[in-house]
């Protein structure tokens, strides 16, 4: 598929959960698109510096950043280190994002903690830290029409209800929400920020939806389009959302889920 034709030349981005899935699709469309960028990886290391390599490799400009962005010291490094390493920050994505999925009787609090913890404190923390440092920074030499971007990984879920992922799901609800209230709160320092809500995408995290023909034609029933998703088509939608060609775009949910959404069982007349 071919890349966006959005520009993102001359930014600096942070993207988080970029060792794999759509994040790391996201980073390599981001640095196609001209950004420099700051790949973050939680435990995955190599498939972080290998991005890197094929990023640099091609006369891109991006480093790997180990951080857990649940933590607050972490991110803060994690900023801390993309700035000095490309003198400003444009661009977050945030999209780290993790299942530990239950039934509510079989649900620990540690899988709560952890999924809230990275899912929607993380979207939080690091969102807090990109309005700071897009707040301090000049407006002389910035690459964009707007004084920084935010796009934060939310999900169909954070609509569409889903039994056995109530951590997941309230999360994903709370990511719209965050997502809005902090648009409304930072447009008039010139900040952007939306959302990109992936349906079923082919990646690690939903493996077992579509690693046998009789799981993927029962994933294929949710999706009026009738295929799944793959990265890069999240990819695409976020450097959108990130160029100035989505200028006057904040505060909204972009859905990339081939009509996941669209309560596909209505389709013969409910
Ligand atoms: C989840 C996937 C799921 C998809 C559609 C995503 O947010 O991470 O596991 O396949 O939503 O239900």
């Amino acid at each position: 598929m071919q890349p966006t034709n959005a520009s993102l030349a001359g930014h600096a981005a942070i993207v988080t959960g970029a060792s794999s899935g759509i994040g790391l699709a996201v980073a390599e469309a981001v640095a196609a698109a001209g950004a420099a960028v700051a790949v973050n990886y939680h435990a995955q290391a190599e498939p972080a510096e290998e991005l890197v390599g094929r990023i640099t490799a091609q006369g891109g400009r991006a480093i790997a950043v180990q951080a857990d962005v649940s933590q607050e010291a972490e991110v803060i490094r994690l900023f801390d280190e993309a700035a000095a390493a490309f003198g400003r920050i444009d661009l977050l994505v945030s999209n780290s994002g993790v299942q530990k999925d239950a039934a509510i009787g079989d649900m620990t609090l540690e899988d709560w903690n952890t999924v809230i913890g990275i899912n929607l404190t993380g979207q939080f923390l690091c969102a807090r830290e990109a309005v700071k440092r897009f707040r301090a920074q000049p407006e002389q030499g910035r690459p964009a029409r707007s004084a920084g971007v935010i796009v934060a990984m939310s999900s169909v879920h954070e609509i569409i209800p889903w039994a056995g992922h109530v951590n997941y799901a309230s999360a994903k609800g709370g990511v719209r929400m965050l997502t809005r209230s902090l648009a409304q709160e930072v447009a008039g320092d010139g900040i952007r920020v939306n959302a990109v809500a992936p349906g079923a995408i082919r990646t690690p995290i939903n493996k077992e939806a579509w690693d046998s023909e009789e799981a993927l034609s029962k994933l294929l029933r949710l999706i009026p389009y009738g295929r799944i998703g793959e990265p890069e088509d999240v990819a695409r939608a976020v450097v959108w959302l990130a160029s100035d060609e989505a200028d006057y775009v904040t505060g909204t949910t972009l859905f990339v889920d081939g009509g996941m959404s669209l309560y596909p069982e209505f389709r013969d007349n409910g």
